[in-house]
């Protein structure tokens, strides 16, 4: 129950073991995770050691000898979709407990993963196999050549605190459609949601071969996990910092990057806006914030900025912050105080710098109220890195030319939105724009979970994920030709 008895919900803190290809694992070393609303005990998770570590990919490369049939990983895909519904409330709770997120976004995340679930379970069914005839050149032969798909030998996988869910299914259920055992380290900020995802996927019939899931030391585990010659892939989410460190250090094998992003919404003169506030508000305060493609800067023209900016704070009000449980709020916390109290002072030296808060502003320890910011300069850290959370800075820009060439000269390239009603305009900022996505009069986080969705730049290497991208890089194509 959410109820709350002064201001404090009840909530008995979970234990979760690591899990070693299907085998609960303690090693009597744990990591603490705390509610960044209150400081209060979450949980534990068990660390594990090196030795666990290798015996997780002994277990991947021993299992994938025997690899699963389609209809065996769909079904298991269903069925853990299946499950995930029904525990739904349970799994919101602990990931509030875990981010800070409110209820309504957890419960939102909750409903995205049973999507990634049951859209991994349809693509698991489908072979995409190409059929190509040889006789179409005097240099031909009467020969077809086929292609076919299989699965890489063993994934490593690190995930990020933000969707603490939904982050580790967009890796496991497109591993799991493509028939790929994976071993995965999930962020140490939210680990007990992920393991309790991995617990269900057992559940819902997944072998253990298929899946280890642990935490553990830089130099005990997660360096080598990321080195380890006998894994074929690489897959990370998270920052650009980290992205780059890792790049590094895996050397030759595939790599797929999902880093940060500092994704625009572009509001042209003629633009309806209210849409336009809508989707500055939506884009800027949903998940706290804390989302690759959140909107980090609003590039109003400078002939509707006055216009524009009254609807936006008018609007920005209606984003109760507050308790994470209370049905009411619509703003929780981010994910720790000192990310919040970066935040504001990004707040502070932009002021300084001339701009001015409109609304908001104010913090208690990792909550931060929504705030909407105007006249913000272009070479404030505010807008020029990732700000990861509740802000909503505006930036005046002259005209689309400006607006693209502003982007383009920065280095992240992930999302991007513009609001207009002119079909040309949305041409140009679709094609123009250096970035992975451009929604025209969408926020610039809209996609489905299995269309393509990834970064270039500073943002990633341009490969894909979404669940019909991601496995097709988690398998090998092979071809093979007959007489025909
Ligand atoms: P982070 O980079 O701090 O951590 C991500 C993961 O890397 C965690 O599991 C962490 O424990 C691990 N890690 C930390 N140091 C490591 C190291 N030296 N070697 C290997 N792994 C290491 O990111 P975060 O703060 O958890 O997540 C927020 C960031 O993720 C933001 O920048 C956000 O934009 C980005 N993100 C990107 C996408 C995308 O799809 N492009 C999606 C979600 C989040």
């Amino acid at each position: 129950t959410p109820a709350a008895v002064n201001g404090a919900a009840t909530f008995t803190p979970v234990h979760m073991p690591a899990y070693i290809a299907g085998r609960a694992v303690e090693t009597g070393r744990t990591l603490e995770v705390r509610y960044p609303y209150d400081g209060s005990l979450t949980g534990t998770a068990a660390l594990i050691g090196h030795e666990h570590l290798d015996e997780a990919i002994k277990a991947a490369l021993e299992g994938g000898k025997k690899p699963l049939s389609r209809h065996e990983r769909s079904t298991i895909l269903r069925k853990a979709a299946a499950l995930l519904a029904e525990r739904r409330e349970e799994f919101a709770r602990l990931i509030t407990r875990e981010t800070g997120l409110c209820m309504k976004e957890s419960r939102y995340e909750t409903g995205r993963s049973s999507d990634v679930l049951e859209f991994a379970a349809m693509e698991a069914l489908r072979d995409d196999g190409q059929v190509f005839s040889c006789d179409i050149s005097p240099m031909g032969k009467p020969r077809k050549i086929f292609t076919t798909r299989y699965p890489v030998n063993v994934i490593a996988a690190i995930t990020p605190f933000n969707h603490p869910l939904n982050q580790v299914a967009h890796k496991l259920a497109p591993a799991i459609a493509a028939g790929a055992p994976t071993i995965l380290k999930p962020s140490e900020r939210t680990p007990l949601t992920a393991l309790k995802f991995a617990a269900l996927l057992y559940e819902a019939g997944l072998p253990g071969w298929m899946l280890s899931m642990f935490l553990g030391t830089l130099d005990e585990v997660i360096n080598p996990m990321i080195e380890d010659e006998r894994t074929e892939v690489v897959t990370f989410t998270g920052s650009v910092e980290i992205g780059k460190a890792i790049a590094k250090r895996a050397g030759y094998k595939k790599l797929c990057l999902e880093l940060g992003g500092n994704s625009p919404l572009i509001v042209l003169e003629d633009a309806d806006l209210d849409l336009a506030a809508k989707l500055a508000c939506e884009g800027s305060f949903r998940n706290s914030g804390q989302r690759c493609t959140a909107v980090k800067r609003i590039l109003v023209q400078e002939s509707i900025l006055e216009a524009f900016t009254e609807k936006f704070v008018e609007l920005a009000k209606t984003y109760k912050s507050g308790d994470p449980e209370a049905e009411d709020t619509v703003v929780g916390t981010v994910i720790t105080e000192d990310s919040a109290k970066l935040l504001e002072r990004r707040v502070h030296d932009a002021v300084k710098m001339g701009a001015k808060v409109l609304l908001g502003g104010n913090r208690k320890g990792a909550l931060l109220e929504p705030t909407v910011i105007a006249n913000v300069p272009r070479d404030a850290e505010m807008v020029h890195e990732e700000s990861f959370g509740p802000l909503g800075p505006i930036v005046t820009i002259k005209d689309l030319d400006d607006a693209i060439n502003y982007y383009n000269s920065g280095r992240f390239g992930l999302s991007s939105a513009i609001v207009t009603n002119n079909l040309q305009a949305a041409m140009r900022a679709s094609k123009e724009l250096k970035t992975g996505t451009t929604n025209v009069n969408e926020v610039p986080g809209y996609r489905l979970e299995h269309t393509p969705f990834g970064g270039v730049r500073d943002s990633g290497l341009g490969i894909k994920e979404g669940v019909v991208e991601a496995m097709k890089f988690f398998t090998h194509v092979k071809t093979f030709s007959l007489p025909w």
